[in-house]
């Protein structure tokens, strides 16, 4: 699958909004959007106003990006989340933190979404007991998630482990990482997803 790798900060400095897409560097004075609060370009320190079509433009760009998937894995879900009963933007919005990427990160296994997805395509993780290394796969009430045995060992998950005892996790996950395992207790509602996120822009982005 195609992944974007070049440069993220900018994409904060877009946004006007902090998307810790760095990891631990966010948390630091050398944190771009710290530095240079203001859209990258050379006209970026001008005034912008934007159309309303604009604004539903950069709500989805924003979201897609703090979940780091491609325009076309971002919609296809949406597809998914639309054909579902319930209000479309909120079905969508758990839909993403559904993505076992999205869960390892939010488990403290990884210090930012794109780590998480490179330690799932590394297959180092097991769902109920089998190998699975697709960081699109939506978690399911009652999954549990643990790390291979093989790979208890290796520096990088050490240093995961080691992260994911600091951190604090949502109410929808058991952790326990002397085990090596997350439980997934409940699927997430509208209300655990805490970051400034207006999903009706995008739901009347994409009904156009
Ligand atoms: Fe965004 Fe993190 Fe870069 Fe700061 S360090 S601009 S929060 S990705």
């Amino acid at each position: 699958m195609a992944r974007y790798s070049g440069a993220v900060c900018r994409f904060c400095r877009r946004e006007n909004q902090k998307l810790f897409l760095k990891g631990d560097r966010c948390f630091t004075e050398k944190c771009a959007f710290e530095r240079r609060a203001y859209p990258p370009g050379q006209h970026g320190q001008g005034r912008i106003k934007f159309s309303e079509y604009g604004l539903q433009l950069r709500e989805k760009q924003k979201v897609r990006r703090m979940y780091g998937l491609l325009e076309k894995q971002f919609r296809n879900l949406f597809a998914k989340a639309d054909r579902l009963r319930g209000i479309t933007g909120e079905n969508f919005l758990t839909m993403l933190e559904r993505r076992f990427d999205n869960i390892i990160y939010r488990a403290g296994f990884a210090n930012s979404r794109s780590e998480a997805r490179q330690l799932v395509r590394h297959g180092h993780f097991l769902v109920n007991g089998k190998k699975v290394n697709i960081p699109s796969l939506l978690i399911s009430k009652g999954d549990e998630i643990a790390i291979r045995e093989k790979s208890h060992n290796l520096t990088q998950i050490k240093a995961a482990i080691e992260g994911a005892k600091r951190k604090e996790i949502p109410q929808w996950l058991e952790m326990s990482p002397a085990d090596f395992k997350i439980k997934v207790r409940d699927l997430p509602a509208r209300d655990d997803i805490t970051a400034p996120i207006e999903e009706r822009l995008i739901v009347e982005l994409y009904s156009k």
